[in-house]
């Protein structure tokens, strides 16, 4: 089972985010403490996906005037300028990257998602195949697996691009990022569609597990199914991680089933069908 993390909020090193804290991202590829059915290490691959800060961080109040270089763009304290995300992946074990850990230490971003990936038995090991994966302000993750790929997915793939991920050695992920993608391009609100998509497929697939992690920079889109996921939150900053990331006690815990949406100043937790929930 894979581990992935998202985070909004002051900028912050990808080193920070992914290898500082008792049970760090990088900590969890090799010992992860809350893996549910199946998957002990998440040593197949790894990914970061990050906003540049001169995009996503508003401006100071007054920089404008207070003598920005010259041409440098003025973002406005409150409307965001998002540039898209920039992203890393590679596959082996995180801790086999010693370049990755040291260029870590000086890439700042405010708003990232990261992935460590423990590869569903049979799915291909490949770059392409880790988390994030990416279309245009979008990066996406997913921790679980399709039970029954590609055979299971027949009845989710109604149009021939989403019909070549089942047959060209792509991974369940991939097929789940390009329904999603369908549904927020045709204007789906985005909160909409990942609720939507969980729990369509989850209702389709028995023993589907879906813990999705979406995010633009802005907005961080969750679910909960089966896996575990916690929050943490204070006015400016949230992380939502598969895990606690440190000891700090103010980690709370996202019930099974639920759909999380969140900014730097809110967090809404919200039931996915509760009347239907499929038995898993
Ligand atoms: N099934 C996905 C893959 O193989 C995700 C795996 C996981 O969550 N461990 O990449």
């Amino acid at each position: 089972m894979c581990r992935h993390l998202a985070y909004l909020g002051p900028p912050v090193s990808l080193a920070e985010l992914m290898f500082d804290g008792a049970n760090s991202l990088a900590g969890q590829s090799w010992a992860p403490t809350m893996m549910r059915r199946g998957g002990t290490v998440n040593v197949d691959g790894f990914g970061v996906g990050w906003f540049p800060p001169d995009a996503a961080e508003p401006a100071a109040p007054g920089a404008a005037e207070a003598g920005r270089r010259p041409g440098a763009r003025v973002v406005s304290p409150t409307a965001r300028t998002v540039a898209p995300p920039l992203r890393y992946r590679r596959t082996g074990p995180i801790w086999n990257d010693h370049g990755f850990a040291e260029v870590a230490t000086v890439v700042r971003t405010p708003a990232a998602l990261a992935a460590v990936r423990s590869a569903t038995t049979g799915m291909p090991i490949s770059e392409e195949a880790c988390a994030p994966f990416r279309s245009g302000p979008w990066l996406f993750s997913h921790n679980g697996v399709l039970p029954g790929w590609p055979d299971c997915a027949a009845g989710l793939v109604t149009d021939l691009p989403a019909a070549a991920l089942l047959t060209e050695g792509a991974t369940d992920s991939a097929l789940l990022w390009a329904l999603l993608r369908a549904r927020i391009d045709a204007g789906s609100p985005p909160a909409d569609a990942v609720r939507d998509l969980v729990g369509e497929v989850g209702e389709l697939i028995p023993g589907a597990r879906l813990n999705l992690l979406l995010t633009d920079g802005e907005t961080v889109f969750a679910t909960t199914w089966t896996h575990s996921l916690f929050v943490q939150h204070a006015p400016g900053r949230l992380v939502v991680a598969s895990e606690p990331l440190d000891e700090d006690g103010d980690w709370a815990e996202v019930p099974d089933a639920r759909l999380l949406v969140a900014t730097r100043d809110k967090v809404e937790i919200t039931p996915i069908h509760p009347t239907s929930v499929p038995s898993r």
